[in-house]
């Protein structure tokens, strides 16, 4: 296993942190009703006596939610197991009912690890489903709780299926915490309980902090960061804070366990409120929901449908490119790369083209790859490696086949590229052998350096339509003619 070098808060200190991640499953309905879960709706129109929580209501429990929640936990490791919804009691005006339905001592999913690019192992304590809730809306005083005028309610949300994801105390620094949230999120994708879009709030992140002296075995004095909703408000707050602390210590003050808030604008952490206990929720058992009890037979099913994993994927490219830079596997990786390599290299392309081309021309093609499906793809990149055409047309090719359904091989006859289409190419070279014979005097009488300059020309002339590999092979040919003509 691969150690990075972390970088503490000052010299001499290290970041103790641990992340909750919320992120919402994709399902189509919400967790106990039939509202449509969708985003960016006219806000209380996917609402229902349920999700509003009114007296009466009763919650149906949402197959799907349960079905992503058990793929996640296995993608993560974990132990799947029967697991108990609670009542979390608080008051907040975005949540009816006064309890947010959760689980609690009893998650569904418990004890995974996450394998993070750099070779470090993060512990995950629990993944455990709940419910969301509404969205506040502040108006006025630029939109901030402390200064508006007043506040809306949106219950859209109320009631949409969260995985809240609680990691370990296992990440050394801020850049660590995001490399955690970007592998997590791909996972995430990979398994299809999550579209990742963080900037829609499908995840959000809570970050629990403290600091230590290097060395320090115990744990000190924490304090939670709520909604963190970016990589970049991540890193900059968990800096912040470790900063902060340090400050704290070295100046002798006490460090209270409290929960804060990231002020993106002022880059600065604030005092939320004192940090509430278990207790304070006064959790019990959610009397109107039975126990969920995923059978072994369907746990199985899921874990043999898991797709190939981003560690997976990172472990065969490294088979098979091991050079490759950091950088350039993780975009080949990608959700939206990964399919098209795959097929080439399983197709036999080499795999040095097939991850350049996917690393720079697929990638140029995104988010909008129209019809380039990944047979496509492999068939232009065939072409490439045939020699049948040069670079700069794959790279047309390429586009144009995003564009344009006609089938590859028409579609190269369609920009006037040519093919192996060796009279074609062997034409071309007899007319530049032509314009020049001094030097192809000097070519066949054994002057190599020469074959630079007659395939320049047929290159300036002809490049958009032929290969130099193409070219090159027609020079050859035309040489060994003239030469058995000669004897
Ligand atoms: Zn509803």
């Amino acid at each position: 296993m691969t150690q990075r070098a972390t970088a503490g808060p000052a010299k001499g200190w290290e970041y103790v942190i641990g992340l909750e991640v919320h992120t919402e499953l994709k399902t189509r309905s919400k967790l106990f009703c039939g509202c449509p879960n969708a985003f960016g709706e006219e806000p209380n129109t996917s609402i229902c006596p349920v999700c509003l929580g009114l007296p009466g209501s009763l919650p149906v429990m949402n197959a799907q939610a349960v079905d992503f929640a058990i793929r996640v936990g296995l993608a993560l490791n974990a132990t799947v197991q029967r697991s108990q919804f609670h009542r979390k009691n608080y008051f907040y005006p975005d949540m009816p009912k006064d309890y947010q339905i959760s689980q609690y001592d009893v998650p569904i999913n418990a004890n995974g690890y996450l394998e993070l690019p750099s070779g470090r192992v993060i512990g995950i304590e629990r993944a455990h489903l709940e419910e969301d809730t509404g969205k506040l809306v502040h108006r006025g005083g630029h939109g901030r709780i402390e200064s508006a005028a007043y506040s809306l309610i949106d219950y859209n949300r109320s009631g949409v299926p969260l995985l809240e994801i609680v990691s370990a105390p296992d990440i050394r620094d801020p850049e660590e915490a995001k490399e955690y949230v970007t592998e997590l999120r791909a996972i995430l994708v990979a398994v299809g309980a999550s579209d990742g879009r963080m900037e829609e709030g499908s995840l959000r992140v809570d970050a629990n902090v403290s600091v230590r002296p290097i060395g320090e075995a115990t744990f000190r004095t924490r304090v939670e960061i709520k909604n963190l909703n970016s990589l970049r408000s991540l890193v900059r707050a968990l800096t912040f804070e470790g900063h902060r602390q340090v400050q704290l210590y070295e100046n002798g003050e006490a460090m209270i366990q409290q929960t804060r808030f990231w002020d993106e604008e002022r880059s600065l952490t604030g005092a939320l409120r004192l940090k509430e206990e278990a207790n304070d929720y006064r959790y019990f058992p959610e009397p109107d929901l039975p126990p969920v009890a995923p059978d072994v037979e369907l746990i199985e099913e899921r874990r043999t449908e898991l797709p190939e994993l981003p560690s997976a994927r990172r472990g065969s490219i490294a088979m098979i490119l091991p050079e490759l830079s950091a950088d350039l596997r993780e975009t080949i990786i990608a959700d939206a790369c990964w399919p098209y390599f795959r097929s080439a290299v399983d197709a036999g392309i080499t795999p040095a083209r097939a991850a350049a081309r996917c690393a720079n021309e697929l990638t140029a093609l995104l988010p909008d790859i129209g019809v380039l499906a990944p047979e496509r793809f492999v068939e232009v990149l065939a072409i490439e490696d045939r020699g049948d055409l040069g670079a700069s047309q794959v790279k047309i090719l390429l586009r144009e086949a995003a564009s344009d359904p006609t089938p590859v091989k028409e579609l190269v006859t369609k920009l006037g590229f040519t093919a192996r289409d060796e009279d074609a190419m062997k034409a071309m070279v007899e007319e530049v052998v032509i314009r020049f014979p001094d030097e192809w005097g000097r070519y066949l009488g054994g002057d190599e350096k020469v074959a630079g300059f007659l395939l320049g020309q047929v290159m300036r002339q002809h490049g958009r339509q032929i290969s130099g590999a193409g070219a090159r092979q027609a020079l050859l040919a035309l040489a060994d003619e003239a030469r058995s003509g000669a004897e």
